[in-house]
């Protein structure tokens, strides 16, 4: 197929949003009687899944303590739940289980989620959150623990199955996804900022739009568009606050426990939730008992058999250095400098022990293949969702974007036309403006 001169929409990654943004877009494109083809390009340097969309850990879930975040999540996990087998999705509920400090936060969460009709339980109290833990895992042990919020809903997907079947389904409905292609800059029309055309190491490609969905890579889509790296923000206690860092990058830490699978299922045989367990109690080395930390520490896991393991996470870390001078490529276990460190691994497995019997002295099933990989975050570490010169669209997930699957098909209907209210709390002039989104007491930059 020759190199295309001109098409109608340009997205740059083949990502999660890139792609469920074609995905709706075509879909709209039919129900119109338009045509499809010839129409839609897909363009990545690298390949289908080659980002953060190809070594997510996949966890679904709603728990998050901003009511805009859980508004689009419930919106999303009805995207992951219209075709489960399809998009290889497992719904079987997230529990976000906490200690007293979390409590009252965790407990808003609930609340709101029974008025948004989104089924979840909250148990309360250290003895009633131990046996319903037992319930599902007869050796569970963790201590300190106060309150579980059980998500019925959400779950987690197969990252780079659930890549393929979209990229598979986008190319059914006449979407071209053309890899090995790399966005260089933008070309603007005369005497306006809008992007008339996309300028690549392949060529130049005309377009009328063009979405952005570059996962860390945002970075440089938001300079190739001359957008700020100093910002404005309003304060939370309405001060201005001038120049502040438009970026930063954190490294996401996770890593497999190379046993069977099996082993992780609940007392009843089934897959269980995905768990999620912060707290603040002690946590000592399952290898020489030593105390790795008596600070706040939480932890994620899942038995997964697309990865082979116990597989899971641990709070990330900043990276310390200047968004500019952080190396993104080689991107995920490819790079040098940005994977998952020993510390991690101890830290995790001996945390593993601590919430289940089962998972004491397995630190040397610990598989220790590079993982991981750096995500790229907003000032308030939450998306931005926008569009900008007129036809640009940037799709900047702040690092919760595997579980937004809806977000593309929400940013197709916005380039149609219609504006998207789950959308509106994400626009970047919320910073100058001081609406930014409440923060929550969890060690994570996501919740
Ligand atoms: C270790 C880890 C675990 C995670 N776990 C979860 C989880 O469990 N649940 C969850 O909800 N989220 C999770 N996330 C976050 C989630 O993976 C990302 O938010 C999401 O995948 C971002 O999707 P994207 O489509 O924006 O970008 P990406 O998937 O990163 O895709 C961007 C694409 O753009 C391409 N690209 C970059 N520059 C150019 C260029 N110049 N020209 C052409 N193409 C270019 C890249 O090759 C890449 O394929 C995790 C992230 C990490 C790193």
């Amino acid at each position: 197929m020759a190199f295309p001169e001109h098409v109608d929409y340009v997205i740059v990654g083949a990502g999660i949003h890139g792609m469920t943004t074609a995905w709706k877009l075509a879909e709209r494109l039919q129900e119109r009687g338009e045509k499809v083809e010839g129409r839609i390009i897909i363009l990545d340097k690298a390949g289908v899944a080659a980002g953060a969309s190809g070594v997510a850990c996949g966890v679904v879930r709603n728990n998050y303590f901003q009511p805009a975040m859980r508004r689009l999540m419930a919106h999303s996990v009805e995207i992951w739940e219209s075709d489960p087998k399809g998009l290889s999705y497992h719904p079987v509920g997230y529990l976000q289980i906490s200690c007293e400090a979390m409590r009252d936060d965790v407990g808003t969460i609930f609340a709101q989620q029974q008025a948004i009709g989104y089924d979840s339980v909250f148990i309360e109290g250290a003895n009633a959150s131990t046996k319903y833990m037992r319930g599902i895992f007869e050796d569970w042990q963790a201590q300190g623990i106060t309150s579980v919020l059980h998500e019925k809903r959400g779950g987690y997907s197969n990252q780079t199955r659930t890549m393929y079947a979209l990229a598979d389904k986008v190319e059914k409905l006449g979407v071209r996804i053309m890899t090995g292609v790399e966005v260089t800059g933008f070309e603007s029309e005369n005497g306006s900022s809008a992007i008339r055309a996309v300028e690549t190491n392949k060529g130049r490609i005309g377009c009328e739009r063009v979405i952005i969905g570059a996962g860390p890579w945002v970075r440089d889509f938001w300079k190739m568009l001359g957008l700020p790296d100093k910002i404005t923000i309003k304060d939370y206690d309405g001060e201005l606050r001038h120049g502040v860092d438009m970026w930063r990058y954190w490294q996401l830490e996770e890593g497999v426990l190379l046993l069977d699978p099996d082993l992780g299922r609940a007392n009843d045989g089934s897959i269980p939730p995905v768990v999620h367990v912060d707290t603040d109690a002690p946590l000592y080395s399952t290898v020489d008992g030593s105390l790795i930390t008596d600070e706040m520490w939480g932890i994620y896991y899942k038995p997964d058999w697309h990865f082979g393991g116990i597989q899971g996470g641990a709070a990330p870390y900043k990276v310390d250095k200047p968004a500019d001078e952080v190396q993104v490529d080689p991107y995920g276990p490819a790079s040098p400098e940005f994977v998952a460190s020993p510390e991690f691994a101890h830290m995790w497995v001996s945390a593993l022990a601590h919430c289940q019997k089962r998972y004491e002295g397995q630190m040397g099933k610990y598989h220790h293949e590079p993982s991981g990989g750096i995500g790229c975050f907003t000032p308030d570490s939450f998306p931005v969702f926008d569009h900008f010169h007129e036809n640009a669209t940037v799709i900047a997930d702040s690092n919760h974007g595997w579980k937004m699957i809806g977000v593309g098909h929400l940013i197709a209907d916005e380039v149609l036309g219609t504006t998207q209210e789950l959308l509106e709390p994400f626009r970047f002039a919320r910073f100058e403006k001081g609406d930014l989104h409440p923060v929550s007491n969890s060690p994570y930059p996501w919740s």
